[in-house]
């Protein structure tokens, strides 16, 4: 039995399993593949859930230094949706059989913003019957907050931890309390004591990031018990400060299969929680999304942002469908969905099974 083999048929994987099954190529990296599948298929199933993804504002109070919406970058033009246009998008998703929705936009804290929220959720579960599962991806926020939000319908959160290593995080971030590793750690053990199905993740392939480092990431995630995981690739942007260290980046190419390998790995160390095949995948391979699925993920985020807006919500280049309509995403995800051979769980909240089974 090979190395790779002996890894894969363990019970527990550690750190050094984890650094050499990142370091898999062909046909160790497809055992890899194919065993993520095969858990896959035992503990979830094959059904993929859509989460409709609604980037309400690009206006943020924060500057992490990856990101092309960062409050500094004077080069995006800000936009903020009205509540009719969330709502209206919110009953697409409703009427189509999405089921849930995401809620995600830059960070803002003040008390308008916080009841504004509180008066969105309420519209739009006026508007759906209240049948839609409702992720929220605000940023940090106090208890007090969360908690406002969760008693108006808000079931799920999404809060990347965006590097679990303390150190990379300060390479990434201001040094301040607005971008503090501790408070961003805390926020997600305030959404787990509220009650929300909690989601976190990393990106991949940053700057001064290793191997080691996304091993430990992977091992952060399973040791903070989280229920739901969105990672993907780092997509450098010319208007960010992190833009200067390009040409130590991995090729792009790497970054996507390294972050299928995460999935991958993830997939195997958590079976039964929620990974969403992210947005960014899309960005470098047309079919990033599907090759995310047939490897662990098990959750896909199609964009029902007006498309009016879409080109404004520029994280980094190349981002996916800023151009077409809404129905043209649903109809073709819809189609090559079908080609991975999973079925689509329409008018199903698909839940994580982890959060279900711990409480
Ligand atoms: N403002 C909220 C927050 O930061 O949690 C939610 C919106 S933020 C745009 C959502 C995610 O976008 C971040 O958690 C980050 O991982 C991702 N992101 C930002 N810039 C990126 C980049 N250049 N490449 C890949 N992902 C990026
Ligand atoms: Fe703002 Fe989120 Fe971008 Fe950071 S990652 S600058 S908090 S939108």
């Amino acid at each position: 039995m090979n190395t790779i083999d002996g890894i894969l048929s363990k019970s527990e994987l550690t750190k050094e399993d984890i650094i050499l099954l990142l370091q898999t190529n062909t046909d160790d990296r497809n055992k890899l593949y194919a065993k993520a599948a095969e858990v896959k298929e035992k503990y979830i199933g094959r059904k993929v859930y859509f989460r409709g993804l609604i980037e309400m504002s690009n206006i943020c109070r924060k500057n992490c230094f990856y990101c092309g919406i960062r409050a500094s970058n004077t080069n995006t033009e800000r936009y903020n949706l009205s509540d009719d246009e969330i709502v209206e998008a919110s009953v697409f998703a409703w009427k189509n059989g999405y089921a849930s929705i995401a809620l995600q936009s830059g960070e803002l804290n003040s008390p308008e913003f916080v009841d504004r929220i509180t008066t969105l959720l309420k519209k739009i579960n006026m508007a759906t019957n209240a049948e839609l599962g409702i992720t929220l991806s605000l940023g940090e926020q106090t208890e007090e907050t969360y908690k406002e939000w969760f008693s108006n319908g808000a079931i799920r959160y999404l809060l990347r931890v965006e590097a679990s290593n303390k150190e990379l995080y300060a390479k990434l971030h201001p040094s301040n309390k607005a971008h503090s590793f501790d408070e961003r750690v805390e926020c997600l053990r305030s959404l787990r004591r509220v009650g929300y199905q909690v989601g976190t993740g990393v990106m991949i392939g940053l700057p001064f990031q290793t191997l080691e480092h996304l091993a430990e990431d992977l091992l952060w995630i399973k040791d903070m018990d989280i229920d739901m995981v969105g990672m993907g690739p780092y997509v450098e942007h010319p208007d960010t400060p992190l833009f200067k260290y390009r040409e130590h980046l991995l090729p792009i190419e790497e970054r996507f299969n390294l972050s299928l390998k995460m999935i991958a790995i993830l997939r195997i160390l958590m079976k039964d929680i929620n990974i969403a095949a992210p947005t960014a995948l899309q960005a470098i391979d047309k079919l990033g999304r599907e090759k995310g699925l047939k490897v662990g993920a098990n959750v896909v985020m199609p964009n029902i942002t007006p498309g009016l807006y879409r080109n404004n919500y520029k994280l980094y280049e190349n981002k996916p469908c800023t151009d077409e309509a809404v129905d043209d995403c649903k109809n073709c995800l819809e189609a090559r969905i079908q080609l991975t051979g999973d079925t689509i769980g329409y008018g199903e909240h698909g839940n994580s099974l982890h959060f279900i089974n711990r409480n």
